[in-house]
C-alpha cells in the first residue's frame, strides 16, 4: 500500500489520558518527565488534566472528562492532523462506562499511525526515544483507493 507523510515538528502535540486507577501512574511518570513534556503541547481529557496542570505546573490543554466525550475528542484531532502522540494508561482490570470510545481511540491512533503508549514502559521508551527531538515524517497508508471504491447500490427497483 502506498503512503502518504505527515510531518510531525520538533514541538509535539502530545495527548494524555488515564483512568481512575491509572492516574497515579500517570502523574509520576509525568513529573519525572516533566521537563521534557514542557516544551510540547499537550492535551488530556478532563480530570486527567486538571491533576496533571495542578502538579506539573503548565498549561494543558483541558478536553471533557473521557466519559463525557473527551477520548472522541482526542480521536477527533487525531483525524484531524492535531495531535500527533498518545500516552493512554488505560486500566485492564475494570470495565468502564466509555469502554466502545477507549476502543474507538485505540483504533484511530492506529488507522493515523500515531504512536501509541498504554503504560508506563512504553511511555518511557517512546518519551526518551531520539526521534522525540526532532522532525519526523509519520507514514500514514494512503486511503485514496478507500475513499474512491465502488459501492455496490444493487439493482434500482422501478
Ligand atoms: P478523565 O478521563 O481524565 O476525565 O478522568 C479519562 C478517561 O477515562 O478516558
Amino acid at each position: 500500500m502506498a503512503h502518504k507523510k505527515f510531518p510531525m515538528e520538533h514541538d509535539k502535540k502530545i495527548a494524555l489520558v488515564a483512568h481512575d486507577n491509572k492516574k497515579r501512574d500517570l502523574v509520576e511518570w509525568a513529573k519525572f518527565n516533566r521537563d521534557l513534556l514542557a516544551h510540547h503541547q499537550v492535551f488530556a481529557t478532563g480530570t486527567t488534566g486538571k491533576i496533571l496542570e495542578h502538579e506539573l505546573g503548565f498549561k494543558i490543554i483541558r478536553l471533557k472528562s473521557g466519559p463525557l466525550g473527551g477520548d472522541q475528542q482526542i480521536g477527533a484531532k487525531i483525524v484531524d492532523n492535531k495531535i500527533d502522540f498518545l500516552i493512554f494508561f488505560w486500566d485492564p482490570l475494570e470495565p468502564q462506562p466509555h469502554d466502545p470510545d477507549v476502543k474507538a481511540l485505540l483504533r484511530m491512533a492506529v488507522v493515523w499511525n500515531i504512536p501509541i503508549a498504554c503504560n508506563r514502559a512504553s511511555a518511557d521508551f517512546m518519551i526518551s526515544s531520539p526521534l522525540m527531538d526532532g522532525e519526523y515524517d509519520r507514514l500514514v497508508p494512503d486511503y485514496d483507493n478507500y475513499i474512491t471504491r465502488k459501492v455496490n447500490l444493487g439493482e434500482k427497483s422501478s
